[in-house]
């Protein structure tokens, strides 16, 4: 104590001044400016924000996946980036008069402003390759992508008017699960949609399901893993409880990469991984491969037990079991490939 020699320089500095401004200066220099650069989150370089958007918002150094709105991925996806936005007048009421650090209806409000949209949800329909489909697409920005009854009840829309138009369904999850200041009504959005799913599944008509970064809770233990064909972006966190709360519960520490979607793949949870420039490309391949839309529609046409001696009498205007033309898809090993075989 008292020594003139000193070894710890914070110690000195009460007293005098060292040299730490220049240091300053330095990390001053490494941040981003506002607008022109984006530094990735994934390999942390500083990046020029138009070459990230020139490239689809992917990174050009590592192939990180930013995150993109609804409305940017819809128009990445349909002919000529063209579609018709529907279910617009559907939004959340309060029922609960949910209160939190905020009132839910003041947090409703403040996200509605933001996005510009009701709810985290957009329900779009337009043509991919000249096939006519119904795509529902979630907005992250929206109070994190939740589920709640407005979400659930255009979800539901969406496919309802797949099955009366006979035409596929897309759904593009992005979200944190069930929206928990709707309590249980969130909850019943996962039984709601799932059975309407199974009714388009009858009706037989495709749903692809396309997973983002990140999918989570109630969606993806509901519509998000119920695809006929389930398809993630790289290193997407998919996944029901987070990382912490399982390691705390089975007291075990999870392995690397888990509830990624390469380890989702791996272990036969999805049947895809596919780049964002890919994903229109790749889901109009599977569309040719599991839609015939002249079939379909000639089957809409035909009387119950029409001349194709394919209607079920027991279910007038639905194909007795076995006797559909059904195209062969890629068998499970071919297809957990992690890319899509050539159609
Ligand atoms: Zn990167």
């Amino acid at each position: 104590m008292g020594s003139p020699r000193q070894t710890n320089p914070m110690e000195i500095a009460w007293f005098k001044k060292i040299r730490k401004p220049k240091q300053a200066v330095e990390h001053r220099r490494v941040q981003v400016p506002e607008g022109l650069w984006v530094k990735c989150n994934s390999c942390k370089e500083i990046i020029y924000k138009k070459e990230v958007l020139r490239n689809a918002n992917v990174c050009p150094k590592c192939g990180y996946h930013f995150r993109i709105s609804a409305r940017e991925r819809l128009s990445s996806l349909f002919d000529e980036g063209r579609y018709q936005e529907i279910d617009t007048d559907i939004y959340s009421l309060d029922p609960l008069k949910f209160k939190d650090t905020k009132a839910y209806k003041d947090r409703l409000r403040e996200y509605r402003e933001k996005t510009g949209l009701n709810d985290a949800l957009i329900n779009a329909r337009g043509t991919m390759a000249g096939t006519e489909v119904m795509l529902s697409d979630m907005e992250y920005a929206f109070m994190g992508g939740s589920m709640g009854s407005a979400v659930g009840e255009k979800m539901t829309r969406a496919i309802e008017r797949a099955i009366e138009e006979k035409i596929p369904l897309i759904v593009i999850s992005c979200s944190g699960g069930a929206r928990m200041q709707e309590g249980a009504l969130s909850l019943m959005q996962m039984a709601k949609i799932s059975g309407a799913l199974g009714k388009l599944h009858e009706a037989r008509l495709p749903f692809i399901s396309v997973l983002t970064d990140p999918t989570t809770g109630g969606v993806t233990a509901s519509y998000a893993m119920l695809g006929d064909i389930n398809i993630a972006e790289p290193k997407a966190l998919i996944g029901f409880a987070g990382p912490r709360v399982i390691e705390q519960t089975i007291r075990e520490k999870l392995p690397d990469g888990f509830q990624r979607s390469e380890f989702l793949l791996e272990h036969g949870m999805l049947d895809f991984i596919i780049e964002r420039r890919q994903m229109r490309d790749v889901v109009v391949q599977v569309l040719k491969v599991l839609y015939n839309r002249d079939l379909v529609q000639a089957q809409a046409s035909h009387a119950p037990g029409g001349e194709t001696g394919r209607q079920d009498p027991n279910h007038p205007g639905r194909e007795r079991e076995g006797l559909g033309r059904t195209v062969q898809f890629p068998t499970t090993i071919a297809a957990r490939k992690y890319n899509p075989p050539e159609l």
